[in-house]
């Protein structure tokens, strides 16, 4: 065997037993090893050494992060599926299924392409890159993974270096450093820093060199006067110097537009200290001694970052004038700064744990299989970490376009908002969504990795007031809103237009052209009695049939008249005043055995408005009051009611409903009609001259008015549906 493959295998093992003692689990992780090794047999790394390197490293990288068994041998499989034809079932039996899973998922996203378009941000390639590991242990292969390909850069094309070197600067970096692991994050931004801008990256470094050696000097004599001072009061510490990598160095220079001297962290040092009120002891030490820089003192003990990072900073003017950056934390502070959320995936066995450190394993418990952390957590901890959890994972869905582009929307969010995203008109004309190929309901929940299609129709009604009800972005709720106002003034309207047009041809009817009774103050003057406001509200419910015109005349011009003077009288005794019960379930007021029927017409239903007209011959026929057919028979008309106390039957009225064409439009209104409970006697429906809509004519037996009301009522939210008329004829 290659020789650096036995020393990485040593390495690996020895760095293992450091914090994995189960024999069980370090059996597991050599099968592991032998099995990688076994299937990369013959495969050489453009350095020409053999494959299983890169496996072994990888791991050796996971082991330094201290990570559990399974994220071990994950990483020691991670390029078996892809690259030795190996299958998910075998790594499932050999090892097992939530090792398979790792494998899968970190292959998956190994195939993402991270293209150079202008749609696939940056923000993106990392929010999809998170979402699709839904496992962190998953993202810390791949940060490794990739940590190592980028310490082997060299051996590739320079395009390739300039490739892979942005996409880690864009996307990998920053997931290490949302994870707070600082180690992995700052190597990977020097290593790229280096192939994609090799000449800031030498002047950087040139510059650091420099005076290197004074400032070292300068750093160890602070480190002495510093320690000597934290000893005198007894303060456990540990101290030391740090640099800083060079990539921060040029972002500071670049973005703050620092000149290199300016940086003034450059000579940093670190203070380690048991426990957090010893933090702020050895502050109030340096700070005693020491002038600190005013603005410079941050307490992230107090407010830790997003990414757990907990230290006190502080920046101090030394005895010579030389500026230090002094950092002051925990032990466990200071692993999860280095190693984030890795930092404590460890066996409980051999390592002490004081309560600090107890409390930030707890905190981390969602990585439930690093597992191996305590599982009586406190509910307090336990919902910081489920928010914190969200946060990474749950906070946003991404669902692709079939075209791939990415579009990132709220937990919970639908194809309606989606559609929106995309553009106004495709939400305003959305008519179904296709969620991975399946139509299915626009208030479908939309879960990430999801594709999604929209269908839209320019016939489409619009937004309809029942996606207010599931949108969740507000985008989408204020364009659907907007949209509503508009449509619904625009329907007034016309609506004032049409009642106005109204009101003139029955003026014309009446022949009142020239009538006093409906000049506009007249007019005006009775509309409280209709709790109207002016003429427009008055046309308006004339045309919405709110307000029938029969009655708005009445009140205009007293133009019944009294029974008697129909002369009518012979057919009632006018000093009693008895009740009929006709067959048609109507009263004439004092009249006693007459004939009364229902008009063709209009056909009345029981509860409408109506009114008797008194034929030759035929007894009385009841019409409804706004009939046109009797409007100019003032002579003949008599005042009829319905009977209360009538066993009501069914009533036959006459719909016509124009609707936007479309599939099912049909089989939507019978099911309105029959959850209704109405009967329908006939059914005749045909696409209009427009070849866009059609117009359904419906017999149908109601019960009474309101019933009939509600029925048009539901008949119109009905889809594409545009006007539901009672025909008269
Ligand atoms: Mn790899």
């Amino acid at each position: 065997m290659h020789e650096r493959v036995i020393q990485l295998q040593d390495a690996l093992k020895h760095k293992i037993s450091q914090y994995i003692v189960s024999e069980k689990d370090i059996a597991l992780i050599d099968k592991a090893m032998a099995f990688a090794i076994e299937k990369h047999e013959g495969q050489v790394r453009k350095s020409g050494e053999p494959y299983s390197t890169h496996v072994l490293e990888v791991a050796l990288l996971l082991s330094q992060l201290r990570v559990g068994p399974s994220t071990i041998c994950a990483g020691l499989l991670h390029d078996t599926l892809e690259d030795c034809g190996v299958s998910k079932d075998e790594i499932k039996k050999q090892f097992s299924s939530d090792i398979a899973t790792l494998v899968e998922s970190v292959t998956k996203i190994g195939n993402l392409s991270f293209k150079d378009e202008k749609e696939y941000l940056a923000a993106n390639h990392r929010k999809i890159f998170i979402a699709m590991a839904k496992d962190i242990r998953v993202i810390l292969v791949k940060l490794v993974d990739r940590l190592h390909n980028m310490r082997t850069l060299s051996y590739q094309s320079e395009e390739k270096q300039r490739k892979i070197a942005a996409e880690t600067l864009d996307v990998y970096a920053p997931i290490a450093h949302r994870l707070g692991i600082s180690e992995i994050k700052n190597e990977l931004e020097d290593l790229s820093f280096h192939y994609l801008y090799p000449e800031k990256y030498y002047e950087v470094a040139k510059l650091v060199e420099m005076r290197k050696a004074e400032r070292d000097q300068q750093v160890t004599d602070m480190i002495q006067e510093i320690s000597n001072l934290l000893n005198e009061h007894g303060l456990k510490h540990r101290i030391f110097g740090r640099s800083k990598h060079l990539y921060s160095i040029y972002k500071k220079m670049t973005v703050k537009n620092k000149r290199f001297d300016e940086i003034l962290d450059l000579m940093a040092i670190r203070i380690v200290t048991d426990d957090a009120v010893n933090c702020y002891e050895v502050l109030g030490y340096i700070h005693a001694t020491y002038r600190p820089i005013p603005g410079r003192l941050k307490d992230y003990i107090a407010m830790p970052k997003m990414n757990m990072y907990q230290s006190l900073h502080t920046t101090i003017v030394g005895g010579e004038g030389h500026i230090f950056e002094v950092q002051i934390r925990t032990e466990s502070m200071d692993a999860i700064a280095e190693r984030g959320v890795a930092a404590h995936w460890r066996y409980k066995e051999g390592i002490s744990k004081d309560k600090e450190q107890k409390e930030i394993e707890e905190r981390l418990s969602w990585f439930k299989d690093f597992g191996l952390l305590s599982t009586d957590i406190d509910e307090d901890a336990q919902e910081y970490m489920e928010a914190v959890q969200k946060d990474i994972f749950e906070a946003n869905v991404y669902v692709m376009t079939p075209k791939g582009r990415v579009i990132d929307l709220p937990n919970g969010s639908t194809p309606i908002d989606f559609a929106y995203r995309i553009h106004t008109d495709v939400g305003h004309t959305t008519i179904g969504a296709i969620i991975n190929g399946v139509l299915l309901p626009l208030n479908t929940a939309l879960k990430t990795g999801d594709v999604v299609q929209i269908r839209t129709s320019k016939q489409s009604n619009g937004p309809s007031e029942d996606w207010l009800k599931f949108v969740k972005t507000s985008h989408a709720r204020v364009k659907i809103r907007n949209f509503l106002q508009k449509k619904e003034e625009v329907e007034r309207k016309a609506l004032i237009v049409k009642g106005e047009a109204i009101f003139k041809d029955e003026v014309k009817k009446r022949g009142l052209e020239n009538s006093e009774h409906v000049k506009r103050d007249k007019v005006e003057h009775i509309l409280h009695q209709f709790n109207l406001k002016n003429l427009d509200e008055m046309y308006y419910a004339l045309a919405a049939r709110s307000l029938s015109t029969a009655a708005l005349f009445e009140k205009l011009v007293v133009e019944r008249k009294n029974i008697l003077d129909l002369g009518l009288g012979r057919l009632f005794k006018p000093a009693v005043q008895k009740k009929t019960i006709s067959k048609s379930g109507i009263k004439v007021a004092g009249v006693d055995s007459m004939m009364i029927t229902l008009s063709q017409c209009c056909k009345p239903v029981f509860g409408d408005p109506i009114i008797g007209y008194i034929t030759k011959g035929q007894g009385v026929k009841v019409h409804r009051i706004d009939c046109p057919n009797i409007i100019k028979e003032k002579n003949r008309l008599i005042e009829v009611m319905w009977d209360e106390d009538f066993d009501k039957g069914k009533y036959e009225v006459e719909l016509s409903i124009l609707a936007n064409d479309r599939s099912y439009l049909l089989t939507d209104l019978v099911t309105i009609i029959s959850q209704y409970k109405a009967t329908i006697q006939s059914v005749n429906s045909v696409v209009n001259d427009d070849k866009v809509t059609a117009t359904t004519t419906l017999k149908v037996n109601v019960d009474d008015f309101n019933h009939l009301q509600i029925l048009m009522v539901n008949l119109r939210k009905v889809n594409s549906v545009i006007s539901v008329e009672r025909i008269t004829r």
